[in-house]
Order: C-alpha cells, then sequence, then structure tokens
C-alpha cells in the first residue's frame, strides 16, 4: 500500500460537467487537476523550447497542434510528481494520436480508469444553449437562472449575453466533431480494459458519486 492517489482520464461532451466534476475529484483524492489549457500555461510559464512554441499558438488563438501538445505533457510527466502521486486529466487526450502517445508517457505508471461522462445531446443542449455570460466578467447564468435584475450581471451589472458559439446549431456542430474525434479513443480504452461509463445526468453531487464509486472500486482491485 502506498499513498498515491489515482491516475484518471475524464471524457465528456462539451457540456457534460467534466471540468467541475475533475476539480471535485481533484480535492476529494488531493491529486493535480490537469486540464490542457492549465498544462500549456505551466509550459508558458517554464520558458521551454516547447512552452515558447506552445505560446506563438496561444497567442495566435491557434489550436496547438498535436506534436507539441504532447511533448507539452511528455515534459511535464517527466518531472515525476503526479506520475507518482496521481492525476485527473481533462481535455486530454482529444484524439487517439494523444491517447497512445499518452500510454507511452505513462509507461510503468498505467491509467487506473478512464470514465467517459455520458449526459443525452438534449440535456447538453440545454445546458449550453440556456448559458447566458457576463461580457464584463464572464460569470454564466443560465435562462432558468438568470440574474437578479433582467440581464445585468449580478457581479458587476454588465450585459449578460448568449455568446455566439451557444446557440443551438453551433452545439450541434461541436457534439457532431467532438463524437468524431472521440468514438476511436473510447474504443481505445475500451479495448484496454479501462473504459468506464458514468451516466452524467442529475445534480453534481450525484454525478460525483458515481464516479467516486467506480474510481475506488477500480482503484481498490489494483494491487497497490
Ligand atoms: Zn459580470
Amino acid at each position: 500500500m502506498t499513498t498515491s492517489g489515482p491516475r484518471l482520464v475524464l471524457l465528456g461532451m462539451p457540456g457534460a460537467g467534466k471540468g467541475t466534476q475533475a476539480a471535485l475529484l481533484s480535492e476529494h483524492y488531493g491529486v493535480s487537476h490537469l486540464s490542457t489549457g492549465e498544462l500549456f500555461r505551466a509550459a508558458v510559464a517554464h520558458g521551454t523550447p516547447t512552452g515558447v512554441e506552445v505560446k506563438v499558438f496561444l497567442d495566435s488563438g491557434e489550436l496547438v497542434p498535436d506534436d507539441i501538445t504532447i511533448s507539452v505533457v511528455e515534459e511535464y510527466f517527466a518531472e515525476g510528481g503526479p506520475l507518482e502521486n496521481g492525476f485527473i486529466l481533462d481535455g486530454f487526450p482529444r484524439n487517439l494520436a494523444q491517447a497512445e502517445a499518452l500510454e507511452r508517457v505513462l509507461a510503468g505508471h498505467p491509467l487506473d480508469v478512464v470514465l467517459d461522462l455520458e449526459v443525452p445531446t438534449e440535456v447538453i443542449l440545454d445546458r449550453i444553449a440556456g448559458r447566458r455570460v457576463c461580457v464584463t466578467c464572464g460569470a454564466t447564468y443560465h435562462v432558468n437562472h438568470p440574474p437578479k435584475s433582467p440581464w445585468k450581471c449580478d457581479v458587476d451589472g454588465g450585459d449578460v449575453v448568449q455568446r455566439d458559439d451557444d446557440t443551438e446549431e453551433a452545439v450541434r456542430r461541436r457534439l457532431e466533431v467532438y463524437e468524431q474525434v472521440t468514438v476511436p479513443i473510447i474504443d481505445f480504452y475500451a479495448a484496454l480494459g479501462k473504459l468506464v461509463i458514468v451516466d452524467g445526468t442529475g445534480t453534481g453531487d450525484e454525478v460525483q458519486e458515481r464516479l467516486l464509486k467506480e474510481i475506488d472500486g477500480r482503484v481498490g482491485q489494483a494491487s497497490r
């Protein structure tokens, strides 16, 4: 027995609540929550050659290419800590090439489990298409939970609006793209026997409970 935490990947459609759940799990197990954004920012802050490349893409608003993203993850794990102590990856791997690269990078410290948060498309559509955002501070609301005075932010009085990419049509397109790139990852982890599908509907607490049960079941079985 060691005191190390689980090594997890959390998958889920945009709007499935992945980021929120990853943050809760990270707190519960005391392990690092590694979103791609945070890994990029860490690389840029360290000023490594990869970090310098990442900065160019981030500054131009372009998607960071696969090979650079994989280098960032490699460099991060090369430092060792999270490999031993456990982590939650959120937003990586994003496609099959990244999933295969991750297996190489982790080598002697394999993933304990890959959790796929499943939420029906209609629920996602309601969550995202109903979302309204403060243009000033980014606080989020929902048509069913509006700010106190009509569409003025509770925090700073800024206009609360629907983002262009939160319309139903835009969300449907995003979900289609997500499925295309994610189905191969799901198949990949299923073939490795690491995939667990978790119902992502209901309250955050309910989803959290389901996730903990699956993780503890898996990690408890392992020999460490
Ligand atoms: Zn605001």
